[in-house]
């Protein structure tokens, strides 16, 4: 079946040192692995897509990318180059690549100007945000200016991990645990529920969140986001949405990371097969293996078509032209 994946990396000579530089869970080395997968675009990466039947790759700049510059000024060049060089691919490959732009949050109305620059003169599909930018979140009232911006332009915004800003020191002693393993998935969750109970959705309606891993655990905790708030907020709860209400909503999930059948439908179940969409995740995951995953999900032809692209095509609105017939 013919797939589209929304959670698919790529890196430049000049952001690669944040993905190794202070403060991340991967070293040089780690690194090292995968550089020269996100830096092709023509080689292994097509090869890897062909073989899995993805059609077409929303690209994204690899985790934390210029979120983690601490010059404002050099944020806000570099990622206008890194968004300038993923235009330049796409043009290359019109029918395999799509883009997600690549923002300077450390200045919310730059980063709203890039956005639109990226969405209305480069024809990108939404925007990728690695986690924090330097400690501020996105429920934050500074990102007002921003979130009015995406409101307008009717795009998603796919929140991607990073490490926390501070280490937490439950970790202290066990590094195994950092990183993607899973201080990635409890960044990632309550960056999500501080929108959630912030009322970034309430006060941007319009606004669709974008979370990989299958949802960052929230689809499993519904029910216990929802039993807990009830009690915490007592008579006012009367007044606001439910967490579970919000999140399905306004929140959809990818299955990076996760090719697990359990997980999946828990997703399918917890937020509907119109919120869940087929990812990779790579160069970090197998193409192939992600692919043999969704394959044999024991879930009906119409919502497997929904999760390998329909809800894709509809959410960031992709012609079905653009995409390659060619690939089975
Ligand atoms: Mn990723």
């Amino acid at each position: 079946m013919r797939k589209i994946a929304l959670e698919e990396h790529f890196t430049s000579p000049e952001l690669s040192s944040y993905a190794h530089g202070p403060g991340s869970s991967m070293n040089r080395e780690g690194f090292g692995r995968f550089e020269k997968g996100l830096l092709d675009f023509d080689g292994a990466r097509l090869e890897a897509m062909d073989r899995a039947g993805i059609e077409l790759a929303v690209l994204s700049v690899t985790t934390p990318g210029v979120q983690a510059e601490p010059d404002a000024h050099l944020a806000i060049r570099r990622a206008r180059e890194a968004n300038d060089l993923l235009a330049r691919q796409i043009q290359r490959h019109p029918t395999r690549y799509a883009g997600f732009a690549h923002l300077p949050l450390q200045d919310p109305s730059a980063a709203a100007n890039e956005l639109s620059r990226c969405i209305e003169d480069l024809g990108f599909k939404g925007a990728m945000i690695n986690g924090h930018t330097n400690g501020r979140y996105l429920d934050e009232d500074i990102y007002h200016p921003f979130w009015e911006r995406v409101q307008q332009l009717d795009v998603p915004i796919y929140l991607h991990p990073r490490d926390p800003h501070d280490m937490p020191h439950i970790y202290r002693g066990h590094p195994e645990l950092l990183g993607a393993t899973w201080s990635w998935t409890v960044e990632t969750a309550t960056h999500a529920l501080r929108m959630v109970f912030g009322g970034t959705f309430d006060r941007f309606p319009g606004v669709r969140l974008v979370l990989g891993h299958m949802g960052e655990t929230l689809p499993y905790l519904l029910w216990r986001l929802d039993s807990r708030t009830r009690i915490q907020s007592g008579a006012d709860q009367g007044r606001r949405r439910l967490p579970s209400e919000v999140i399905r909503k306004h929140i959809a999930v990818t299955t990076t990371g996760v090719c697990a059948h359990a997980a999946l439908l828990c997703a399918v179940s917890a937020l509907g097969e119109d919120s869940v969409m087929f990812s990779v995740d790579y160069p970090y995951e197998d193409c192939s293996v992600a692919a043999e995953f969704i394959a044999t999900a024991p879930i009906s032809e119409a919502v497997r078509a929904k999760i390998c692209h329909g809800n894709a095509e509809r959410l960031l609105r992709i012609e079905v032209e653009q995409t390659n017939r060619k690939v089975a």
